[in-house]
This record gives C-alpha cells, structure tokens and sequence, in this order.
C-alpha cells in the first residue's frame, strides 16, 4: 500500500459540502482506506484573483492503486461534484490534487508528485501539517523546514 496525501479544495457550490462529499468518496475508493484528514481552512484566492475564498483540507489515504488510476479517481470525483474546467485557477466547485504517492517521484505527463505548487502553497502545507507533522518529502526535506520556508500567506481554521 501507498500511503497518500491529497490537497481539496472548493470556492463554487457548496464549498463545505463537496469537501465532506470528497473525503466520504476517498474513503470509498476500491483497495483504498482514508487514514485521517485535516480540519476546513478557508484562505483566499492566489495571485489577488477575484475570486470567493477557498475552502481547503488534506486527506490522507493508504492505496494500492496505481498512481495514474488514483488519478483518474480523483478527477472522477470532481466531475461527480460538478467541477468544470474553464480557465487554470479559474474558481471551481472541487479542485483534488495528488500531494504525495508514497514517497514516489514522478514527472508524468499528466501526473506529477509531488505535486509542483504544494512549497509555496499555506493552503496546502498548514493541513498538511496538522495530519503529518513528522512528515518528510522524497527528497529528504522536512514538511516542517518547508512550512518555515514558505511566503506568508492568510490562512484561518474554518472547522475542525
Ligand atoms: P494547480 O495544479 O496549480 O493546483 P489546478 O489544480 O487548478 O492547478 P487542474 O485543472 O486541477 O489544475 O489540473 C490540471 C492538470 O494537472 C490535470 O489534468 C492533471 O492531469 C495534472 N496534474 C499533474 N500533476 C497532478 C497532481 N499531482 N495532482 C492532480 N493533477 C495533476
Ligand atoms: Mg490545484
Ligand atoms: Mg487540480
């Protein structure tokens, strides 16, 4: 088994719902058992886009489908919650980004891990943190020294 972690996102719709919607369908992936997830934390858009704020978690799962079938299931999962692809970073009712596949490193063409934003991101690092504190990335460094590292962003805890 892979364990994996798993960036959501949502600022369309029903921000709270299509999260607890997306963890519930995690857990009910074949061959895949959700381990933990994090509070809600809501955060502004990147880049000052005009946007709602989001509402971001991170889930952690344990897995023994392949990286690209993961994937597929993922992104199944935000068609199932209405996700539409307009414009990149455009708002969106569930965004799901693959974090980390174990401790794999891969430069597919439609799947990198980990995933190339999750450094800069507080959205991402601060959930994160709070399911891994002791976390290491593949390349060796700590998820704590990358939190340290990152540009100061506006987080807030939404709900736990
Ligand atoms: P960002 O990736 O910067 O967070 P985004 O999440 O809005 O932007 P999407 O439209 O959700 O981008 O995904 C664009 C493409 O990224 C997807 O079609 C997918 O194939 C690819 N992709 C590459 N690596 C990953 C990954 N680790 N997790 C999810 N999608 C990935
Ligand atoms: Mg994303
Ligand atoms: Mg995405």
């Amino acid at each position: 088994m892979a364990r994996c972690y798993v960036a959501l996102g949502a600022n369309l719709g029903r921000p709270e719902l299509q999260l607890s919607r997306a963890i519930a369908a995690l857990g009910q992936l074949p061959q895949t058992d959700l381990v933990n997830r994090s509070q809600l934390y809501r955060s502004p858009p990147m880049a000052g886009m005009e946007q709602p704020d989001y509402l971001n978690a991170v889930a952690c799962i344990d897995t023994d489908l392949a990286p690209l079938a993961l994937l597929d299931a993922l992104q199944q999962i935000e068609r199932d919650n209405g996700r539409e692809r307009h414009q990149h970073w455009g708002a969106r009712t569930l965004d799901l980004d693959l974090l980390l596949y174990g401790d794999q490193q891969l430069e597919l063409p439609r799947l990198t891990v980990p995933h190339y934003g999750m450094a800069e991101r507080a959205f991402v690092l601060l959930p994160l943190f709070e399911i891994a504190p002791a976390l290491i990335l593949p390349n060796g460094q700590h998820l704590a020294s990358l939190m340290a590292q990152c540009p100061p962003q506006a987080i807030y805890l939404y709900r736990s």
